[in-house]
C-alpha cells in the first residue's frame, strides 16, 4: 500500500465549486464533533454543522464557511457537499450582518415564525461575520 502524502480537498455546493486543492490537513465541524484529517486517514462519512472548515497548505491556513451538508473522508481525499459555502475572503460581512438583523427581528416576534429556520439564519450569519475578517 502506498502512503498518501497529500489530500485532495473538494468543497462543493449547489451554487458551485468553492475549493478544489491539494492540501496537507483539513479540520471541520461534524455534527458529532470536530475532526481533523491528515493524508492516510481511515474512510468515514459525517454530517456537518453550520460552521467552519480550515485547511492547511504548507504553512498557510485557509478558512471556509460551511453551511451544513456532509463530508466524505478517504485516505487521499476529503469531499464536502454543503448547502452553501464561501472562502473567508469571499464573505460579504455587511450582507451577513444584514441577514443576522433580519433573523433576529424575526425571532423577537415570537409567534408564527419558523424558529429553527430563523435560528439557523442567525448561526450562518454569526459564523460568516466571524470568518469574514480572517485572511
Ligand atoms: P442571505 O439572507 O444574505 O441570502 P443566507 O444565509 O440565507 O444569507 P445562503 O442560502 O446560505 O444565504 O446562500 C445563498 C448563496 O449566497 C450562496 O451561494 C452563498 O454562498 C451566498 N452567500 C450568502 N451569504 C453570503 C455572504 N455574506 N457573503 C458571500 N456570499 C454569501
Amino acid at each position: 500500500m502506498t502512503m498518501e502524502t497529500k489530500l485532495k480537498l473538494e468543497v462543493v455546493s449547489p451554487h458551485g465549486e468553492v475549493v478544489s486543492e491539494d492540501v496537507d490537513e483539513v479540520s471541520a465541524q461534524g455534527s458529532e464533533g470536530d475532526f481533523g484529517v491528515f493524508p492516510g486517514h481511515v474512510p468515514f462519512i459525517t454530517t456537518l454543522k453550520i460552521g467552519m472548515l480550515t485547511y492547511r497548505k504548507g504553512s498557510e491556513n485557509k478558512y471556509v464557511f460551511v453551511n451544513s451538508g456532509y463530508a466524505e473522508v478517504s485516505p487521499d481525499k476529503v469531499i464536502v457537499l454543503a448547502d452553501s459555502a464561501e472562502r473567508s475572503e469571499d464573505i460579504d460581512v455587511e450582507r451577513a450582518k444584514a441577514a443576522m438583523q433580519r433573523a433576529e427581528e424575526r425571532l423577537k416576534q415570537a409567534e408564527k415564525i419558523d424558529f429553527a429556520r430563523a435560528t439557523a439564519a442567525v448561526e450562518r450569519a454569526t459564523i460568516r461575520v466571524q470568518l469574514g475578517g480572517k485572511r
